[in-house]
């Protein structure tokens, strides 16, 4: 098959037409509020607590800033249990609040965390849990809520992958303590950057916003020391009208999806997620396992071949965490089998809202060819 004249990137931002974003620019101009607060971040603030079905959302100026303040605002203390198959956001914010990262096996099904491996990871130091709703499938959040309760630990889900999910017609954003979303670029919804805490207990939203404006609470009050995570209008505006473009673009990864399963199920060796029941998807990633014992071709093999067709996939989490060089040795890492295991042979395959079918079809028709 011939190469793509163009190079296919794993995935590409979401950009609406651009008049759309200019008129809302416009009206920043006139009101010359430019961030803290603005009406814009405060309309976002509103709407994307409805759309995650949710009671309190707060917006931040990206996700990691979010996740850090979650977990500030929680005192964690000691130990936080947490998976190694993952983006680096999620332990650096671990350790950059002083804590240690305890890592704990993801299971075979969706690559979220082995529910059954938690318990043995508890120390009388552990003060939390922070598993990832990783490529945006839901962990089992019934198993967390009953370890969290029985060994009084708190849960912060880094859902940064799952925006839109839902489980049962339930917003993901409603389990554990706090949920955070990432509104980055690359992310199934953007805000340019961006990110958000979803949680129910109101007693935090104002701990939130003093964290995120250096622990200012009034004009002559600082009651606590702070950071400067505060979203800008800017942001706000293109999440505003991002956000009415999202179901469509949900709906169009949804048959990308669909599309790299038809061709992609008889190739041996090459297994990918299905849809789970009672799960509304957000399809935001398409990642593949590839065992080499039965296509005969390994990962990175594969990777590099289609490098050659113009096709740019990622290893996609790979290294895992705990192998970074500024992790390896030094926080527990026992018994990681399974994320060696899918860390070694996971692919992500191109996916965004405006991928067209053709070219999808096209590129699981070389991998079918590459590997047969
Ligand atoms: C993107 C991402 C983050 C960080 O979010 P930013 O908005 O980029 O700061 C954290 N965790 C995971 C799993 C992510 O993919």
């Amino acid at each position: 098959m011939d190469k793509f004249k163009e190079p296919i990137q794993v995935t590409k931002a979401f950009l609406p037409p651009v008049e759309e974003y200019i008129d809302l620019v416009k009206e920043i101009w006139e009101r010359s509020w430019l961030t803290n607060n603005g009406p814009l971040h405060n309309e976002l603030q509103e709407k994307i607590a409805n759309y995650l079905h949710i009671n309190n959302a707060i917006l931040f100026t990206n996700g990691h800033l979010a996740l850090d303040i979650a977990i500030k605002s929680l005192n964690l203390t000691g130990e936080v249990i947490t998976t190694p198959f993952t983006f680096a956001s999620t332990t650096h914010a671990i350790v950059m609040n002083g804590l240690e990262p305890v890592f704990c096996d993801i299971n075979m099904e969706d690559f979220t965390i082995d529910v059954d491996k938690i318990e043995g990871l508890i120390t009388e130091k552990t003060s939390a849990i922070i598993p990832v709703h990783v490529f945006g499938y839901p962990c089992n959040i019934s198993e967390i809520e009953k370890i969290a309760k029985k060994h009084n630990l708190k849960v912060i889900y880094d859902a940064a992958h799952a925006f839109g999910v839902e489980v049962d017609g339930v917003g993901i954003g409603n389990f554990g303590d706090v949920s955070m979303f990432s509104l980055h670029a690359t992310k199934v919804y953007n805000s340019i950057e961006g990110g958000v805490l979803a949680f129910n207990e109101s007693e935090l939203i104002k701990t939130f916003n003093t964290f995120k404006n250096f622990g200012i609470t009034g004009l002559e009050s600082v009651e606590q020391v702070g950071l400067n995570a505060k979203m800008n209008e800017f942001q706000a505006a293109m999440g505003l009208i991002n956000l009415k473009h999202l179901d469509v673009q949900i709906e169009n990864r949804k048959a990308v999806t669909e599309t790299y399963r038809e061709v992609l199920k008889d190739i041996p060796g090459i297994s990918f997620l299905e849809d789970k029941v009672g799960i509304k998807h957000n399809y935001s990633y398409f990642p593949i396992i590839v065992d080499e014992k039965k296509s005969g071709i390994s990962r990175n093999e594969l990777y590099e071949k289609l490098k050659e067709y113009n096709i740019f996939t990622r290893k996609y989490f790979y290294p895992l965490i705990s192998d970074f060089e500024c992790y390896k040795g030094k926080y527990k890492d026992e018994n990681l089998k399974n994320a060696k295991y899918i860390s070694d042979r996971v692919l992500t395959l191109p996916i965004h809202g405006e991928l067209p079918l053709e070219d999808v079809s096209k590129i699981a028709q070389i991998i079918k060819c590459i590997v047969e």
